[in-house]
């Protein structure tokens, strides 16, 4: 049934009823999440809405269910191509009818869009600004019933922000053609300014604001000194994150691109993305991470703008990131589906004295020049406090935190704090007598009386300071340079040569009026904890069952995997185990049109599991089965499986090698290579069978380019007997 049908059926029945009702026969949830609810019910009334939400809070829901409600086709203004297409993609699979219309579409697919629109066949069309403000397409516009505008990624019209966009500035022209058409402008960008310019140029006949908390609370944040970055890094994705998809962000192109082949040289799936890459190279691996499971992507600040990728399950910094901001946008993006995720960050003194020095040369206006200070002072404070992480990060949007979150480092292993009063004193002291020019390490060998070349070329060993502070162990020694240049008590040396001088706070201290108290940095990697949250905890077996057959479904379809379930909604399944279509129906993430299409197919793995389990494996039994000569409805008869679920068993079949092809497919020999030829390109085969599906002009049914994949594949691993 269409939502639309289904709507105007009840139209009786009071607005928030019936969006309840859309919300569990569409989208499968259960209930509507923080503000939604209210939002919804203001929109569908006829207002204009601000809806100022953090990724992953559900922000679509609050256009796409008024889209729903209201007569007419709703138009979802968006600047990227790449969400865009997420987004039809996700509606479509719940049974909605959206399009999108942008310049990735070839002329006959942008015909059929377009056909479709101008006889108001669609509830929702997403499209460019481009191509909305363009006159034809709002005359046609004119003559349509429109449900409502919805502006998203609203902070593309700031001027000031990264992300602007000359078009959103013109998109006032929608309050002046269509008056009497509600606008929702959304965004993930919290702060005031963003939000003044987005009402005046948006919504300047007025608008209902809707603020969100912006807390993240499924991530956990933890920072910590960086030793050796990379093992620290795998020890963080092997302890937490095994065969997860992940985001790690470096400042410079060759460091994503050594760090992605090292991952790779230590068995995690890595792939780098900066702008140096061709076009080519940076679409595959995007495409790559979007649609494999367990991909990581290492990457500079180019990649993660219109990535709606929900199960990212870390991101991490082996470099800080340029602001608060960017760190708050940057780790946002792991979670979305709401499961827990980290946000991992390792820094260390050279980190600081880059953020540093760019203080020091900035050469911007005052005003500005002072902002971008408090900016990078927050974030050496956010790194080198001992509080509650998240009562901070969000203390600097504006908004409180009650109490500690009990999911941040901090929280979890309160630090331990030293009085550092007279080492820092020392190193003070030691910085002066050597003439405030020297780098931090040349410093601590003075400190430290090591006897080097350098040190007796500059008769440093005659120092008073001169070996001071030899009972202080190196690392000590580091941790008290970063957390005094962190702090403010030591500047960087105009000329950029590396060195360190005293800067006038920290007379107080050296003085003597003023104590300091520093975090003592963890010993080593971080501590042992477990994986975080997910589904391979206590039915590996179940989990990898249900990953596989929408990794599968997936690939037949070239959507990636979340576009048929979330990872949220596979866990359910795992924990309710329903044996009924009208069980699975319950699970979250379950609507109507996937419980049609998918329902049985998820059913068959989850009753294979209960049956079988991992000793028994499913496609066993299949195989004796069709060795004693049933067919394959036969056999899908017998042991109450979906047809597709045994072809599925054939071919896991023949690419264990457990069974020939010919065994399971009549096939010409010319056939049989034409189809080998289709599946294989630049000797890898293909992972989605779409493609290969239509190069083949659909001669072959998926059925058969499995199987013929199964055995490539074999071949391939090289187990032949
Ligand atoms: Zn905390």
């Amino acid at each position: 049934m269409r939502p639309m049908e289904q709507a105007e059926s009840r139209d009786s029945q009071p607005v928030m009823t019936r969006a309840r009702a859309l919300l569990r026969s569409v989208f499968g949830y259960e209930s509507f999440r923080g503000s939604q609810g209210p939002i919804i019910e203001s929109v569908v009334a006829g207002q204009n809405a601000l809806v100022l939400m953090p990724t992953g809070g559900g922000k679509s829901l609050c256009y796409q269910i008024p889209a729903l409600l209201r007569p007419g086709t709703a138009v979802v203004v968006s600047p990227l191509i790449a969400l865009m297409r997420d987004q039809v993609e996700a509606l479509k699979h719940n049974g909605v009818r959206a399009a999108c219309l942008n310049s990735s579409l070839d002329p006959d697919e942008r015909r059929e869009v377009e056909a479709a629109l101008w006889s108001s066949q669609l509830d929702l069309i997403y499209v460019a600004p481009e191509k909305l403000l363009s006159g034809f397409f709002l005359d046609r516009l004119a003559g349509l019933e429109i449900a409502l505008f919805a502006i998203d990624e609203a902070h593309c019209v700031s001027q000031w922000g990264h992300d602007f966009r000359p078009e959103y500035m013109r998109l006032d022209v929608l309050r002046q053609r269509f008056p009497q058409v509600p606008r929702i402008a959304l965004t993930a960008t919290a702060d005031t300014r963003t939000r003044r310019e987005i009402e005046q140029q948006l919504l300047s006949d007025g608008a209902e604001t809707w603020v969100s908390s912006f807390d993240r609370p499924n991530i956990r944040y933890q920072v910590g000194p960086k030793l050796n970055a990379r093992d620290q890094l795998l020890g963080f994705i092997h302890q937490r994150h095994r065969d997860a998809s992940g985001i790690v962000y470096c400042l410079s192109r060759k460091k994503t691109e050594s760090v992605a082949e090292w991952l790779n040289s230590r068995g995690v799936t890595a792939l780098p993305y900066h702008a140096g890459l061709s076009a080519n190279e940076r679409a595959t691996h995007q495409r790559r991470f979007l649609q494999e499971d367990g991909v990581v992507i290492v990457a500079t600040v180019a990649f993660g703008m219109g990535i709606d990728k929900p199960d990212v399950r870390f991101v991490a910094h082996l470099d800080l990131p340029k602001s608060m901001e960017s760190y708050y946008q940057e780790t946002g993006r792991a979670g979305r589906d709401g499961l827990a995720a980290d946000a991992w960050m390792v820094y260390g003194l050279q980190d600081v004295y880059q953020v540093r020095q760019l203080l020091a040369q900035s050469n911007a206006g005052l005003e500005q020049q002072q902002a971008e200070r408090r900016r990078l002072e927050s974030l050496l404070g956010f790194c080198e406090s001992t509080d509650c992480r998240r009562q901070q990060l969000l203390a600097y949007f504006g908004e409180d935190h009650p109490g500690e979150c009990g999911n941040c480092d901090n929280c979890l292993n309160p630090p331990e704090t030293w009085d550092a009063t007279e080492p820092a004193r020392m190193f003070l002291s030691c910085v002066y007598r050597s003439g405030q020019r020297y780098g931090a390490a040349h410093v601590i060998d003075i400190l430290r009386g090591s006897v080097s070349e350098k040190i007796r070329r500059a008769g440093h060993d005659r120092l008073s300071t001169f070996g001071i502070g030899h009972h202080v162990d190196k690392k000590t020694w580091y941790s008290v340079a970063r957390q005094l240049l962190a702090r403010g008590y030591l500047e960087t040396d105009p000329e950029g040569h590396g060195g360190v001088r005293l800067a006038p706070d920290c007379r107080p201290l050296l003085r003597g009026e003023q104590t300091l108290a520093i975090r003592r940095d963890a010993a080593g990697p971080t501590r042992r904890s477990r994986s975080a949250t997910r589904g391979d905890g206590q039915h590996p077996e179940g989990w990898e069952a249900l990953r596989r057959c929408r990794r599968e479904q997936a690939e037949a379809e070239g959507v990636p995997p979340y576009v048929i379930f979330h990872d949220a909604t596979l866990m359910e399944m795992l924990r309710l185990k329903p044996t009924t279509l009208d069980q699975m129906a319950q699970v979250t993430g379950v609507g109507q049109a996937k419980l049609e299409r998918y329902g049985q197919q998820f059913l068959d793995v989850l009753n294979s599991l209960s049956e079988g389990g991992p000793k028994e494996e499913s496609h066993h039994i299949t195989v004796d089965f069709f060795r004693q000569g049933l067919s394959v409805d036969a056999i899908a008869a017998r042991r109450e499986l979906a047809i597709v679920t045994i072809q599925d068993h054939l071919a896991r079949a023949v690419e264990e090698g457990g069974l020939p092809l010919e065994a399971v497919l009549d096939l010409e020999q010319g056939e049989l290579t034409i189809l080998r030829d289709a599946l294989m390109s630049e000797g890898e085969v293909a992972m989605r069978l779409r493609p290969v599906y239509e190069a083949l002009d659909e001669a072959y049914d998926f059925k058969t380019l499995k199987l013929v994949r199964a055995s490539l594949r074999h071949e391939l691993s090289g187990d032949d007997a």
